[in-house]
């Protein structure tokens, strides 16, 4: 069956015939590929179409499909159980990894998703400090639980959701929003509501209404502000966490959060999270503490040894540099096509994940991402979907590199970019 034939068949059985709604291409108006199967920095679809992948699984797969690091660790630890309900020893491993390279966190609690940790993390911190209300920027996503999905990046800004139906507002109106970026109105908001504010969210570096960078000052203003109320400042590294620095933007840039949630890349591509922090706020998580969060899967062996074993691969290879590298020369590559097809467009990149906005800039909070043409990304995308390159099928997103990408895949993307903008 082809790539069309089977979605047809997919939305008769699945919303929008999907698991995830991004999924679904809605925004780049072409139908979804179909995976068939992946291997290294390529993935197939069911017409046996081969893509260059730069989605990487949303970023978790840093080593590229099927390492064989992971899959060794997969095969060995499923003829021990997939899991057990029980505490095992990679708990004890994968923390101490943790620990070891983000030295803010102290303890660590595991969950299953990314969205499991932000939400676990802002009851954590309500819970702390006995204050209800929650503080993010606009235009980050921090998963999908109630109080996060406001003014949200990813899905939500990609589909111009404001908020969402099923939210009811007495939930909505705990959290405040501000633009990123923006710390003149993080403290007017300090002002108005400060002693009420149980905590602040960020992404450290935005990935959700594409890549944006933090500002001089930006995370340390969040810092000072939640030190001067009493507020917990929770850095949401989902994203970023052994992608931009092995201890994440943390490290990067020298900061100190309170909370830390982790997901993606901590699970290698299987479905792990995990928020952790300062011992004395980790103390109050139940059992120890009164603060009730828990889960059946939580922890489970078989997804902690991919964690295990993408990790311990990262940290010994230390592939950062030549990541970058090689997003340099990607990046750089697109833009120079582009900019000689005189068309206006903006990238912005750190380490090994960067974003295309077409738009002259710069891109420094929500409303100037908004101003990407969103025709000319969808054009953008499907060009080069056509040419068998693929990536985050929609502008609020990243590109992603993965170890599994070599100088001539990145020369040979290139060549597609080059071919492709003749239809832009
Ligand atoms: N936080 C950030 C920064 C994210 O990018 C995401 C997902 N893209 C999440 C939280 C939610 O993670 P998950 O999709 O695993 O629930």
């Amino acid at each position: 069956m082809t790539n069309k034939e089977l979605f047809e068949v997919a939305r008769t059985l699945m919303p929008g015939g999907v698991s995830s709604p991004v999924r679904a291409f809605k925004a780049v108006g072409t139908d979804p590929i179909i995976v068939k199967e992946a291997k290294g920095c390529y993935i197939w679809d069911v017409e046996g179409k081969e893509y260059i992948d730069y989605l990487c699984s949303w970023g978790a797969a840093i080593l590229g499909h099927s390492h064989p690091n992971v899959v060794n660790a997969i095969v060995e630890q499923s003829q021990k159980g997939t899991s057990y309900g029980l505490t095992n020893v990679h708990e004890i491993t994968l923390s101490q990894m943790i620990t070891e390279v983000m030295p803010s966190v102290e303890m660590v609690r595991f969950v299953s998703s990314g969205t499991e940790a932000t939400m676990s993390a802002i009851r954590l911190a309500r819970g702390y400090t006995g204050r209800k209300y929650i503080v993010k920027f606009e235009g980050c996503y921090h998963g999908h639980a109630d109080s996060l999905l406001v003014s949200a990046g990813s899905g939500v800004a990609t589909f111009a959701i404001p908020g969402t139906p099923g939210v009811p507002q007495e939930i909505a109106q705990l959290t405040l929003v501000v633009p990123y970026n923006d710390l003149e109105a993080l403290e007017k908001v300090f002002k108005s509501y400060g002693h009420e504010i149980a905590g602040v969210i960020v992404e450290p570096v935005a990935g959700n209404m594409g890549v944006v960078l933090p500002e001089d000052g930006f995370l340390e203003g969040i810092r000072r502000l939640c030190d001067e109320y009493g507020a917990l400042a929770i850095c949401d590294e989902v994203i970023t966490n052994f992608r931009i620095a092995p201890g994440g933007a943390q490290e990067y840039y020298g900061r100190n959060p309170d909370i830390t949630c982790m997901g993606k890349i901590l699970g290698g591509g299987m479905p792990v999270g995990a928020y952790g922090g300062k011992r004395e706020i980790m103390e109050k998580v139940a059992p120890e503490g009164p603060i009730y969060q828990a889960g059946t899967l939580s922890g489970n062996p078989l997804s902690l040894v991919v964690g295990i074993a993408t990790l311990k691969t990262l940290f010994e290879e230390n592939p950062y540099e030549r990541l970058e590298i090689l997003t340099v020369k990607l990046s750089d590559g697109i833009s120079k096509i582009l900019a000689e097809k005189g068309i206006p467009h903006t990238i912005n990149r750190i380490a090994s994940m960067f974003t295309v906005f077409f738009t002259e800039g710069p891109v420094r909070d929500y409303k100037s991402a908004k101003a990407s043409n969103l025709d000319m990304f969808a054009k953008f995308f499907r060009a080069l979907l056509k040419r068998g390159v693929l990536f985050s099928p929609a502008q609020f997103e990243a590109w992603f590199l993965s170890t599994a990408h070599t100088p001539e895949v990145i020369e040979e993307t290139l060549n597609r970019v080059q071919d492709a903008v003749k239809e832009l």
